[in-house]
């Protein structure tokens, strides 16, 4: 019998708020974090991948060791995007509902600042931020960092990559003397060893941060060859395949991505576009529409989908195969979560067969070639 969240330490109230999210038994990921978070005082790195539950991994040890009497903000997590910072947001305030109450509030960059400032002048516990708007929030004064004792890095390598480092620099320094540090990322490129070098401590506790980065066994990876005027076709012929399943489509740039949805509106799919040029309320109201199921597919690039939390994906379709392998891992990781089976299309041009090669080597799996 797998260990549970009681006996990981986890209180009652947090478990019974759990429980009706349909979260059961830890995690792996879960399992090994929290114990270790708990007694706190600790900087902690964690090799994760998304939909390990490590939002839950970090998040139930920070809500339990907030206290809601303190009318500060005690905890800081840092997040790639608008869109993660608000799906982390949400599952904490969803933990916390039958807890006593803790403020969570979050913060991100292209929506209204003046609203954000309104919003924090309420008692708030927790701030999940993208780390510009954070840093914009502390100079306008309307973030205090006095009383912060926990600070999380999630997706520290999307963080990087996206040229959050000087940001993240500035913020690790500001909170450099009062607190511990996590960080979680799916990779530990070079950038990412530099910020632990620097910034956490030479006795931080460390999990699968020597593991190789390895494919979600829940994921059957397929692809096709094909020309690329043949690709739409195929992917017609693959969404036929999928009946009522929901998916995402990635392109690589905002203009292949709206393209593509013109295409398959005029073919009558039920789709939207989520892309990074998108305002803000477009972005949210696109998201709402996908989550509650009025439309049943998105295109997506990279960025605008980064970090997306949504239930049971039944396929990505890697409409233009990325560049590197983390998107690679990224993107594909979007379905097959939390146990459950999913697929990863790939629609290779002729000339790319061996980066399908160089992903299969990278995640050390195999995916089969649909005729
Ligand atoms: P994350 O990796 O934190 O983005 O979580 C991925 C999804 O798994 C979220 O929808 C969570 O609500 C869900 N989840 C997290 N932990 C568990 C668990 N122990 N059992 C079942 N689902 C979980």
């Amino acid at each position: 019998m797998a260990i549970s969240f009681g006996e990981l330490g986890i209180s009652k109230s947090l478990r019974k708020g759990l429980n009706e999210l349909g979260i059961k038994e830890p995690t792996e990921i879960q399992a090994k974090a929290i114990p270790t978070l708990l007694e706190m005082e600790t900087d902690f790195i964690a090799q994760a991948k998304t939909g390990s539950g490590k939002t839950a991994a970090f998040g139930l040890p920070i809500l339990m060791n907030i206290d809601p009497e303190v009318q500060q903000i005690q905890a800081l997590i840092l997040s790639p995007t608008r869109e993660l910072c608000q799906q982390i947001a949400k599952q904490l305030f969803k933990f916390t509902k039958y807890t006593e109450k803790i403020f969570i509030e979050s913060v991100y960059g292209g929506a209204k600042i003046d609203e954000q400032i309104r919003r924090l002048k309420r008692p708030t516990h927790i701030i999940v931020a993208t780390p510009g708007r954070l840093l914009d929030l502390v100079e306008r004064k309307a973030i205090q960092l006095d009383g912060i004792n926990t600070v999380v890095l999630d997706e520290a390598d999307e963080m990087m990559s996206m040229g959050f480092k000087k940001q993240l620099n500035q913020i690790l320094e500001i909170t450099k003397s009062k607190k511990q540090t996590w960080l979680f990322s799916a990779t530990m490129p070079d950038h990412v060893k530099q910020i632990i070098k620097t910034y956490l401590s030479p006795k931080a506790k460390s999990i699968g941060a020597e593991m190789r980065l390895e494919a979600n066994r829940d994921i059957n990876y397929q692809y096709t060859v094909s020309t690329t005027p043949e690709k739409f076709k195929i992917l017609l012929s693959f969404l036929n395949s999928q009946s009522n399943s929901r998916g995402l489509i990635f392109c690589n740039t905002k203009k292949s991505a709206i393209n593509l949805t013109n295409l398959l509106i005029g073919k009558d799919v039920s789709v939207d576009v989520l892309e990074g040029g998108m305002k803000q309320l477009e972005r949210d109201k696109v998201m709402r529409a996908f989550k509650k199921e009025r439309i049943q597919l998105l295109v997506a690039t990279d960025v605008a989908a980064r970090g997306l939390d949504v239930k049971d994906l039944g396929f990505v379709v890697h409409y233009e195969l990325p560049m590197h392998l983390d998107e690679f891992t990224h993107r594909s990781g979007r379905t097959g979560r939390a146990g459950n089976k999913g697929l990863a299309l790939c629609l290779a041009e002729e000339n790319e067969t061996a980066k399908i090669k160089f992903f299969e080597k990278g995640l050390n799996m195999k995916m089969k070639l649909i005729r």
